[in-house]
């Protein structure tokens, strides 16, 4: 069928680029170079860990697709496979097949249909570097520019990167980490350089032909507890404000968009089959909105001018003048000179991000102290590095300052560190059980770690420490 087909072709001269031209031709037509595909040309990429994440945007996103007419694709990094399933029976991969397709149903009821899903498998902790890990970071961060130059958006969306007191969800963390990095590599002719060549043959089968992509802007959403602290670091949009074509608030768009996501918010069915005077009530009890009104987009990047709490398309014009600040002076390798003397830092994902910060210029926001929430009764991690003279073993001493019945475990006291310009050390404490009163009125507590050596101070490290009922593994 297909070489009948072909034969055809070539005999209307409908084969691309197959017809032969004859001189006289060769002057009076030109042959068409065929462009990228159009129909996957985004305005907004958003990239997400879990199906159901996009409900951290939907609210924005309804007013960007049905008012705006913005063009919104979605990448997923995982399928959801794990987790509970508050619908019907099946779990783990047979719940993955499933949640997929919760997904797919959801966005395509915001009119989304361009949605794809990366490998990463689930990975249930607050550890941004244990879902690296698992999910395999390079081979997804490859998947994931991919997508980037063949939708060459010019807004991508994604999970704020950084560790809060919150669900901090790890694989969150993940997905934003992620997206920066393919914000950053997608118009880089060296980063994956095979995804950006022209093809040489006509049955090409490695060079892929997209070409490099630069997205302008890029927005951070985050599952911390206290989303105030965001406020002023992007532009905000009322939930409550009705849709003029849709004649409905995008809050409820929202609510109706997540009606798919059975094994996870059963509840959506019960609320869309609300009357509007029911739903306004349902949404004036404070505790009933799952997002902040107005919800902020935190600027992560932009390399259009503009104010940050500008609308999301604010500069985003043709021939808009790029804003090159953004190259900014790499202090990654400044930071990694050998210190004059010991110092302690904090380790862990936390120094992770010191570094991905600088290294991708993105001053996004973090906590005034490094935080984090655990639940009561469990152990709780202090990574620390120590940074000395890799020449030199060095005779370090650990004290740790917390409340009388926190059980410090492991890291205090003296250690003989080895010759390495860096040593990761880590302090382990058991936090208390507490009775529901106590955890009611239970305040964050501030646990300090300091080293010296030489009997001189090495610096200390503070880790804010809020205890809760349930947590993510830390
Ligand atoms: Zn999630």
């Amino acid at each position: 069928m297909k070489r009948a087909l072909m034969r055809m072709a070539v005999l209307f001269g409908l084969a691309g680029g197959s017809a032969i031209l004859l001189p006289a031709q060769q002057a009076a037509t030109s042959q068409t170079v065929k462009g990228p595909d159009e129909r996957f040309k985004t305005d907004i990429l958003v990239v997400v860990a879990h199906p159901d994440d996009e409900g951290g945007v939907t609210p924005y996103l309804a007013r960007a697709i049905f008012d705006e007419h913005k063009r919104v694709a979605v990448v997923f990094a995982t399928r959801g496979g794990s987790g509970g399933n508050d619908y019907s029976r099946e779990h783990g991969p047979a719940l993955a097949i499933i949640r997929e397709q919760e997904a797919r149903t959801a966005c395509a009821k915001l009119g989304i249909t361009n949605v794809w899903f990366l490998d990463g498998k689930d990975t249930a902790s607050q550890n941004v570097l244990n879902s690296l890990s698992n999910w395999g970071h390079g081979a997804n961060l490859e998947a994931l520019v991919r997508i980037v130059r063949a939708t060459r958006p010019e807004v991508m969306i994604t999970w704020l990167p950084g560790v809060f007191i919150g669900e901090n969800h790890g694989d969150h963390q993940a997905a934003g980490v992620l997206a920066t990095e393919a914000f950053d590599m997608a118009n880089d002719p060296t980063a994956f350089p095979a995804q950006v060549t022209g093809a040489t043959k006509r049955l090409e089968l490695y060079l892929e032909n997209l070409t490099p992509w630069q997205p302008k802007k890029l927005y951070y959403f985050s599952d911390a507890d206290d989303q105030k602290q965001f406020d002023g670091t992007g532009p905000a949009y009322s939930i409550k404000e009705v849709s003029p074509s849709q004649k409905k608030s995008y809050v409820r768009l929202a609510l109706e968009a997540a009606t798919p996501h059975l094994t996870q918010f059963p509840q959506a069915q019960e609320l869309q089959k609300m009357t509007e005077e029911q739903f306004k009530k349902f949404l004036d009890d404070p505790n009933n909105l799952f997002w902040p009104e107005p919800m902020t987009l935190i600027l992560g990047k932009s390399w259009v001018n503009g104010k940050a709490m500008g609308d999301v398309f604010e500069g985003i014009v043709p021939k808009a003048t790029w804003n090159h600040n953004l190259q900014c002076p790499d202090q990654f390798i400044e930071h990694r000179d050998p210190p004059l003397q010991a110092a302690v830092e904090v380790g862990g994902s936390w120094g992770f991000y010191k570094a991905f910060r600088l290294k991708h210029c993105t001053p996004t926001p973090e906590a005034k102290m490094p935080e984090i929430a655990v639940k009561a009764g469990s152990n709780l991690q202090i990574p620390l590095i120590v940074r000395h003279d890799y020449g030199e073993t060095l005779d370090l001493q650990i004290n740790v300052d917390a409340p009388a019945d926190w059980r410090i475990q492991q890291g205090a006291g003296r250690l003989a560190l080895p010759k390495e310009g860096g040593t990761d050390l880590i302090v382990e404490i058991l936090t208390p059980q507490l009775s529901k009163e106590q955890m009611a009125k239970s305040a964050a507590q501030t646990i300090i770690v300091r080293a010296s050596a030489g009997g001189r101070s090495a610096g200390e490290v503070r880790l804010k420490v809020q205890l809760k009922a349930s947590a993510l593994a830390q």
